[in-house]
């Protein structure tokens, strides 16, 4: 359905942080950014996101949330520890995990980002990363945007 989605990342943000010390910062352009979404497939999309930059990284996490055009922008950044370069292609294959020593202590199958990968693509959309190892990533969904 056409939905608002700032307050529904507020939620999720605020469900997450009762749980959880590790800060997450959240800076929307504005107070309504309309898109045409399956409201909880949204949200396991941002609680991928959201739990991948709690695992993989300490300090506080930013959400950021603009309009570009007919788009919707959507990034989740961590100063965390990052992916190498020749892993990055594949971080969004199912089952794929960067180095099993490095990740085994924070657990996971691999999937979280595949099934972030077909939600974007399901709403018309699609999802991209930057990262440096050892600096932190930022993951970034694009959705087409609606009209209120
Ligand atoms: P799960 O299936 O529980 O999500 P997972 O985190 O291993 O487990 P994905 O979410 O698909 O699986 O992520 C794939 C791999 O990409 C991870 O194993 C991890 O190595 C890397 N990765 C994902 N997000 C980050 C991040 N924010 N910082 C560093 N590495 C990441």
């Amino acid at each position: 359905e056409r939905m608002n989605i700032v307050p529904v990342v507020h939620k999720t943000i605020e469900r997450l942080q009762m749980t959880d010390a590790q800060e997450i910062h959240f800076s929307p352009d504005s107070r309504s950014l309309y898109a045409d979404v399956h409201e909880q497939s949204f949200i396991q999309l941002l609680v991928i996101l959201l739990d991948n930059a709690r695992k993989y990284s300490n300090d506080a996490i930013h959400v950021a949330l603009e309009e570009e055009n007919n788009w919707i922008k959507l990034s989740v950044e961590d100063r965390g520890i990052g992916i190498p370069e020749d892993a990055q292609p594949y971080v969004f294959d199912r089952l794929y995990r960067v180095d099993q020593v490095r990740s085994r202590k924070t657990g996971g199958a691999g999937l979280g980002l595949s099934i972030a990968k077909r939600i974007s693509e399901q709403h018309g959309g699609s999802i991209s990363m930057k990262s440096v190892e050892g600096a932190g990533s930022v993951f970034t969904v694009i959705l087409p945007k609606s009209e209120a």
